[in-house]
């Protein structure tokens, strides 16, 4: 178990020794690369992938042209969402990055994320780059927002203007992945604040995974209430979570 102030070493360690030993693997199938995130095999089969017209679910190609069971009946705040990965491709490295603080990861995930925004958001001009925030005692816990971490890096690579302070977490939520969509939603009613900054602002929301989309519908509300003209869900993978 680490302590708190190791914890807080951490991502300073972290940067150290991927300046030292920078990270050369594609993140899905490992073999050796001279950049950060996937190979050129995988960035293809990446490529391949169909999603649901609104959302960052992953479909088959003939079901693409309607909305999946997440939208299907249900308002949805952000104007489009997509994800780089299903999420059974990633877990065991998000599951590190975000509970044994592996922090490294940072640079892939960016990489992808960076490749999936130029894939699907192209000729957007975003304001602005915003991660989704944590709780605030899950903050305590971890010392760091995993998505910030992320977004920090990606905000650097596609010269937006990186933004955290534009929404805060102000309700404590219990881990969602085995709670059903419609409790999602009232779990989360009122879980986001969005500063007044936000006004006029087409924002781009970055979150590690997308389920249901309940967390990000939330954010991007809370978002155009603040003024926002629209916000569009980036997200590292999507699928179900598997605990
Ligand atoms: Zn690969
Ligand atoms: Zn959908």
């Amino acid at each position: 178990m680490q302590s708190h102030s190791q914890k807080l070493l951490s991502p300073w360690y972290d940067e150290l020794m991927q300046l030292m030993f920078p990270q050369r693997n594609c993140l899905l199938c490992n073999a050796a690369i001279t950049g950060a995130g996937i190979c050129d095999d995988c960035e293809r089969k990446r490529r391949l992938l169909w999603s649901c017209p609104r959302c960052a679910t992953f479909v088959d190609e003939k079901e693409a042209d309607k909305p999946c069971d997440n939208c299907l009946g249900h308002r949805r705040y952000f104007t489009l969402a997509r994800a780089a990965v299903p999420y059974k491709q990633l877990h065991k490295q998000l599951w590190d990055f975000k509970n044994n603080q592996q922090t490294y990861y940072k640079r892939s995930f960016a990489a992808l994320l960076a490749a999936t925004c130029r894939q699907h958001f192209q000729g957007i001009a975003f304001d602005a780059i915003v991660p989704l925030p944590i709780a605030p005692l899950r903050m305590q816990e971890r010392c760091y927002n995993q998505s910030q971490l992320v977004t920090a890096v990606l905000a650097r690579d596609l010269a937006i203007s990186h933004q955290p302070q534009l929404l805060k977490r102000v309700k404590e939520t219990p881990p969602l992945f085995n709670i059903g969509r419609q409790q999602r939603r009232e779990l989360l009613k009122g879980a986001f604040v969005a500063d007044a900054a936000a006004k006029g602002k087409k924002l781009l929301l970055v979150d590690d995974i997308f389920t249901t989309g309940a967390t990000s519908n939330e954010a991007s509300k809370a978002l155009l209430c603040a003024g926002a003209d629209s916000v569009y869900v980036l997200t590292i993978c999507s699928g179900e979570q598997l605990g």
